[in-house]
């Protein structure tokens, strides 16, 4: 399984937030595990969206110090690894990180760190990062960002992706940015068309975007769809994720059915493993049980998704033997 849509601090281990608290001194909600799994987890359609961003907010409260994000990151790729994961790009906000005095660049250099010992120490995963810039954030952080994915690109960094307050913060705020990534040849995806339009996606797109996080609202537009599949765009779907914010209310009615059947490549991701309660088997499931795909449509959306990964062409290669002798196998 290849996992492109994954963020780190959706995806620390309870147990973890929770030790790297009390090695800090740092607040959790409660001290207790059990009760922290569940105040966690988003229940379905979350409308109060501080509500929902307060879980966040804990890992950035003790992802803060260069061995808490190595123990994190190294936790998540041992995991993605447990899972069967062959391939992960992990996402994650280096400024959010830099609140008790790390600069951008220790913080990435940690989560590589990280990154480096996990995959040593796992079956067969390999990762990298996606550094995120913010909607609405100072424009010299997210540029220091930018500078970080140039710095790392190839050493840990795949690629780049832009979070945040679509609706606050339209995509056209962000074509600059955009400009400056595709000059200096670092591979973008933005998170667009989960609360904001088609246009909102289409933007991104022209600007050299190659994968859009989410893109649910371009099934309003027949025509966006069609420029999607002609220019090879994959969509990175989350499907447990897109029913917590409520931008789908019901399974059955995730455009995801439509863009697969239009020939849209379309991959599956799971957003935040732990916020989310998820893994990729289960959203596997999720959309077996409303759609009825099998191993096939499955193997398929893999296919896609090492298509779309920021990698070179001879990791590419390797990673669809491996999938080919999963699915063969
Ligand atoms: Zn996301």
């Amino acid at each position: 399984m290849i996992e492109l849509h994954i963020h780190l601090e959706g995806s620390v281990r309870p147990r973890t937030l929770l030790e790297l608290a009390k090695e800090q001194g740092a607040y959790m909600p409660t001290y207790d595990e059990k009760a922290l799994e569940r105040y966690l987890r988003v229940p379905n359609c979350c409308t109060d969206l501080a509500e929902y961003l307060k879980r966040f907010d804990l890992a950035f409260t003790v992802l803060q110090e260069k061995k808490a994000i190595r123990r994190a990151v190294y936790e998540l790729v041992k995991d993605l690894d447990d899972q069967g994961v062959l391939y992960a790009e992990i996402r994650m906000i280096p400024q959010y990180h830099t609140l008790r005095g790390l600069s951008q660049s220790q913080v990435v250099e940690a989560a590589i760190a990280g990154i480096n010992r996990g995959v040593e120490d796992s079956r067969r995963i390999r990762a990298n990062l996606i550094l995120c810039t913010v909607r609405g954030a100072d424009e010299k952080d997210n540029f220091a960002t930018i500078v970080e994915a140039m710095e790392y690109l190839r050493k840990g960094v795949a690629g780049m992706d832009l979070v945040g307050d679509e609706a606050g913060f339209p995509t056209e705020m962000y074509v600059e940015q955009f400009q400056v990534l595709n000059q200096e040849g670092i591979p973008f995806c933005v998170h667009a068309g989960e609360k904001a339009g088609p246009d909102s996606i289409r933007l991104a797109i022209n600007n050299g975007a190659l994968r859009i996080g989410h893109g649910i609202h371009a099934i309003e537009d027949p025509d966006l769809v069609e420029l999607i599949k002609e220019r090879r765009i994959a969509l990175e779907i989350c499907p447990t994720s897109n029913l917590q914010t409520g931008v789908v209310t019901d399974i059955k009615e995730h455009p995801i059915k439509k863009y697969y059947d239009a020939g849209v490549r379309v991959t599956v991701g799971t957003d935040d493993m732990v916020v989310c309660d998820t893994t990729l088997r289960k959203e596997y499931t999720l959309l077996h049980n409303a759609f009825g795909w099998t191993r096939e449509d499955f193997k398929k959306m893999n296919q896609y998704a090492i298509d779309a990964a920021f990698l070179p062409s001879m990791e590419k290669e390797r990673l669809r033997y491996l999938l080919e002798e999963i699915y063969n196998g």
